[in-house]
């Protein structure tokens, strides 16, 4: 049988603040275990949580960035269950009145295809302290600096049908946080982690089979090979006539497998209510309208300027808006040899091509926007062709420093676009291969692009391909 995966994704943002949501401890990572967990991270009795105001700016501006919904009055919930990293036996976090509500982003996949993601809605809460197994023979340790650590937790419809859109979905929100300032991002710290919902139908059907939620996986590598091995996991139980049962299961990178943890918590069991250490978080349109000022250009809005003042296809304006650098590469390209297209093209397929896709987050590009306007310019006057600019390109990569006219001159790149000079070499080329000449006249017309190729190799790549080309083609009618 076909199957059709379907997944959504929990993902836990941590937002960047010096202090706690609920607390005034620090949340710089790497201290000592539990140098950074105040009375009230403690849970000790007697002391109140105060909301850290730090946490709404990032919340709104989130928000406003996937054309959600702020909820003018947003109320925080008790979730309750018991586990050692969890002194108070209670997450505060938000329920039935999250901050943000609704939205979407667009997100691009291969081909230049895209699509859109809904967002069911992205509420506050604290992070959880942490079990440690491997320091102690016998023992667990518990280290609650990451007790009350702010958290953004946005939830997504599930839109995605495949690892692969999960993972851009995911990368598209890990961007979008660190271009906003509202996380840093970094993974490695459990900055952003996913919870990754995952179930499968028979093509064709329109029930959504029973999921499983795989916790806690804090790479994309990780949650693509995590996804894909649950797809997996599941038509086989399901083929063998077995049922899915709803359940949390953890990822093991070393064996790249999910194991079962725990069946799954119905809500009721968390026996969620009102906070009531806390008011209602309320949110004015002034103070909306305030930070939307503040925002800077997003993704989205980049690529549609990028469409309308450059004329890019949508799908060159996506790749190109998707990192802040790349966009600002591409512009100040533009800036200097005034051709959005041309540059567009050369930043996409031969900058990009150049870096490690998968780096994108320690994006360094080695040749200056400057030295690629200035390259794209001796294109656009015609001293060189597009051949010998993408070999400059090469050497400009490995050694950026260097004069680009005197490089050109004293290496006689040149384009040779002097007919007088063209003409004889492409008689030449007719006259050493009568057969084909004789079969283009027949007819045959694709033969053109072998003697323009013949051309270009006599001039060791530095011809007009362009002028070459009419010219075979006088030549031979
Ligand atoms: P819970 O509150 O138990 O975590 P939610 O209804 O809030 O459950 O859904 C959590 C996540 O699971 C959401 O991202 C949602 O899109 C996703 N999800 C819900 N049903 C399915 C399903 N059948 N298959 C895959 N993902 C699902
Ligand atoms: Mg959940």
């Amino acid at each position: 049988m076909k199957w059709e995966p379907i997944i959504g994704l929990e993902i836990h943002v941590q937002l960047q603040t010096k202090s706690k949501i609920f607390s005034g401890a620090s949340t710089v990572f790497g201290a000592e275990p539990n140098t950074q967990a105040s009375s009230i991270d403690l849970g000790l009795p007697g002391v109140l949580p105060v909301v850290n105001a730090e946490v709404y700016p990032r919340a709104v501006a989130f928000g406003l960035s996937i054309g959600a919904e702020i909820s003018r009055v947003s109320v925080f919930d008790r979730k309750n269950y018991f586990y050692p990293d969890l002194p108070k036996g209670y997450q505060i976090t938000q329920m039935d009145k999250p901050i943000v509500v609704g939205g979407s982003v667009q997100i691009s996949l291969e081909n230049g295809i895209s699509k859109e993601i809904q967002i069911t809605r992205a509420h506050l809460e604290e992070d959880a302290g942490k079990s440690v197994h491997d320091e102690f023979a016998s023992s667990t340790g518990i280290d609650l600096n990451r007790a009350g650590v702010p958290l953004l937790e946005i939830v997504s419809e599930p839109d995605m049908r495949s690892a692969k859109e999960a993972v851009a979905y995911a990368r598209y929100i890990h961007q979008l946080v660190t271009y906003l300032g509202v996380s840093d991002g970094n993974m490695s710290e459990g900055s952003l982690r996913c919870d990754a919902n995952v179930s499968i139908r028979p093509i064709g059907a329109t029930k959504m089979g029973t999921r499983t939620e795989i916790k806690n996986v804090n790479s994309f590598r990780f949650l693509e090979n995590a996804i894909n091995f649950e797809i997996s996991r599941q038509k086989a139980v399901l083929e063998s006539g077995g049922h899915i049962t709803q359940e949390t299961r953890l990822y093991d990178p070393t064996r790249d497998e999910t194991r079962s943890m725990r069946s799954k918590e119905t809500a009721m069991d968390y026996r969620y209510f009102p906070e009531p250490d806390l008011l209602p978080i309320s949110i004015d349109d002034e103070y909306i309208a305030d930070i939307r000022k503040k925002m800077p250009e997003l993704p989205r809005e980049k690529a549609e300027r990028f469409v309308n003042n450059y004329q890019l296809t949508k799908a060159d304006a996506d790749t190109l808006a998707f990192d802040p650098i790349i966009a600002d590469y591409f512009e100040a390209t533009v800036n200097i040899c005034q051709d959005g297209k041309l540059a567009a093209n050369w930043v996409r397929v031969e900058i990009l091509g150049r870096l490690n896709k998968d780096t994108l987050e320690e994006k360094i590009i080695p040749v200056p926007s400057t030295e690629l306007g200035k390259l794209l310019n001796r294109i656009k006057d015609q001293t060189i062709n597009g051949k010998i600019a993408k070999e400059i390109l090469d050497t400009l990569w490995s050694s950026p420093t260097f004069n680009l006219d005197e490089y050109i001159k004293d290496h006689e790149l040149e384009q040779l676009s002097n007919s007088n000079a063209l003409e004889p070499l492409i008689e030449e080329v007719l006259k050493q291969n009568p057969k084909q000449a004789e079969q283009f006249r027949q007819g045959k017309t694709k033969l053109i692009g072998f003697f323009v190729g013949q051309v270009m190799k006599e001039t060791s790549g530095k011809a007009n391909p362009q002028q070459v080309n009419e010219l075979v083609l006088k030549k031979l009618s």
